[in-house]
């Protein structure tokens, strides 16, 4: 059998609570908050019922329920820990047609309230149908969690603009188009957010229902100029404005999908289409949607040569085609991760995005070796910096590397050191740093076989190789 879900309009009608105990306490909440007018009929009442009824907020009879005070009612709930009296409301219940609820007590139910999710005005309700309650709690806290907290005001602020828009504008798919955009979440609270004023946008002549994007080239002027992540108009080549999605640059985090922000949980969920780097494992990539589009656009690939002006251009072209679009990188995708590049291709294309940043290699790899990266007495600087570089042979490393306040007073990491590690370990004896130096190579840090190599400067070069991806951190803050 099949529930209805439907949400009840009840603000002046007139619902009965029979219990008044903790049980009952739950429910009131909820209850009041409809704006309906509650009777509660117990003999004895929970202090917070009895506050409740001194404040006018609900009336309280003190006596035991009878089948007369069913009269009049549009719901009932009876909200006691007796079979007996819950059956006796429910079957008074049905006699006048009224629609009761038992709390936890199924045979004695029309309807079931559900586990809800609110923000607002936005409720997400769950029901088992009675089956398991405890499957609609987790489902609940689940669902609770991938919500942004500020869902609320920002559905009142969209709901404003939504019925402003319907008064302003023809109704039509031009219309209808223009609300879905609204509702991707590119309104904001500011009078100057670009979605705002687009949609607010006066009428043009020429503008017929089917091409409201037809907005004199001033007010496009003058939206082009706001915020560029906020943006979302681009040119296209017959010059009409066009929508894109945001693209969203997310750090993947070390490895292990525990590790991955709410944020980027949440994205990695709701994306059409992923593009990710070879670092990012298959445990994360199994949270994606079964129908998004997940491809593999790291530089090693199986041997394909994707180049950063293809990525660039599949990135824009997703978002020009309304997909949401998350350019996942492992560790944090300002780390090593090119992400200048990008953010730079995606501005030029007017195309918006936002970094979400992710727990970059070092800080899991500090983790694993229980380190802390910076001490009081022997590290009071971090600087990450590449192999590549360290590696190149390249003669300006020495002129661009910026001197170090202290030479031994920092913790080094190295990310990419590459597999030989005695030019990096000759560079930095040569710079001065002592043969005792402490470096700790970590490989595949918070991942499946995850391994860590101590060893000294002096030794580095012969350490035993590791398993790419990994990580050489070096300080006395190690040791
Ligand atoms: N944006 C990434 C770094 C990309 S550069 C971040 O913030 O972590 C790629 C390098 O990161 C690898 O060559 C390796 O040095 C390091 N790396 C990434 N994940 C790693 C891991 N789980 N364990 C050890 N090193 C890792």
């Amino acid at each position: 059998m099949n529930l209805l879900p439907i949400f009840l309009k009840l603000d002046g009608c007139r619902c009965l609570l029979v219990g008044a105990g903790n049980v009952a306490l739950n429910k009131i909440d909820s209850l009041l908050k409809t704006g309906l007018r509650l009777r509660v009929i117990a003999p004895e009442a929970h202090p917070e019922v009895r506050q409740l009824a001194s404040e006018g907020k609900l009336e309280w009879i003190q006596r035991s329920f009878e089948p007369a005070d069913l009269d009049g009612n549009l719901l009932v709930i009876a909200a006691t820990d007796s079979h007996e009296i819950n059956a006796l409301v429910h079957r008074g219940s049905v006699e006048r047609g009224i629609l009761s609820n038992s709390v936890d007590d199924v045979p004695n139910c029309d309807f079931y309230f559900g586990s809800v999710v609110s923000r607002g005005d936005l409720q997400i309700a769950i029901s088992t149908a009675g089956q398991s309650p405890a499957v609609a709690q987790h489902l609940r806290r689940e669902i609770d969690e991938q919500l942004p907290a500020d869902l609320g005001p920002w559905l009142e602020s969209l709901g404003q603009l939504r019925r402003e828009v319907l008064e302003t504008r023809p109704s039509g798919e031009a219309r209808k188009s223009l609300l879905h955009q609204l509702a991707q979440r590119q309104v904001c609270e500011s009078e100057s957010c670009p979605s705002r004023q687009l949609a607010l946008a006066p009428l043009v002549e020429e503008q017929t229902a089917d091409d409201y994007t037809a907005i004199p080239d001033e007010h496009l002027a003058s939206l082009d100029r706001l915020d560029p992540t906020a943006a979302f108009l681009q040119e296209t080549q017959d010059t009409h404005k066009v929508w894109a999605e945001t693209v969203h640059l997310v750090g993947a985090g070390p490895g292990d999908p525990d590790l991955l922000t709410v944020k980027a949980l949440r994205l990695i969920q709701t994306a059409d289409v992923i593009l990710h780097d070879d670092l990012v494992p298959q445990a994360i990539l199994d949270h994606a949607s079964p129908s998004a589009e997940i491809l593999n656009v790291g530089k090693r690939c199986g041997g394909k040569n994707i180049s950063q002006a293809e990525i660039n251009s599949m990135m824009i072209e997703h978002a020009r085609g309304n997909h949401s679009v998350v350019r996942l990188k492992g560790g944090d995708p300002l780390i090593f991760g090119r992400a200048a590049e990008e953010m730079a291709a995606l501005a030029e294309a007017g195309v918006p995005f936002q970094i979400v940043p992710g727990i970059t290699a070092v800080f899991a790899a500090a983790a694993a070796i229980g380190c802390s990266l910076t001490s009081r007495n022997s590290a009071s600087n971090v600087i990450f910096s590449t192999g590549h570089r360290a590696q190149s042979g390249n003669q300006d490393n020495q002129d661009n590397r910026s001197p170090l306040p202290e030479l031994e007073d920092a913790t080094r990491v190295v990310y990419m050191p590459g597999r030989d590690l005695h030019l990096l370990a000759r560079e930095w004896l040569q710079q001065g740093l002592p043969p005792d130096f402490p470096c700790v190579v970590v490989s595949r840090a918070a991942q499946p076989g995850q391994q860590v190599r101590r060893t000294t400067l002096a030794a580095l070069g012969d350490a035993e190789p590791v398993l790419a991806p990994s990580l050489l951190i070096a300080g006395w803050a190690v040791r």
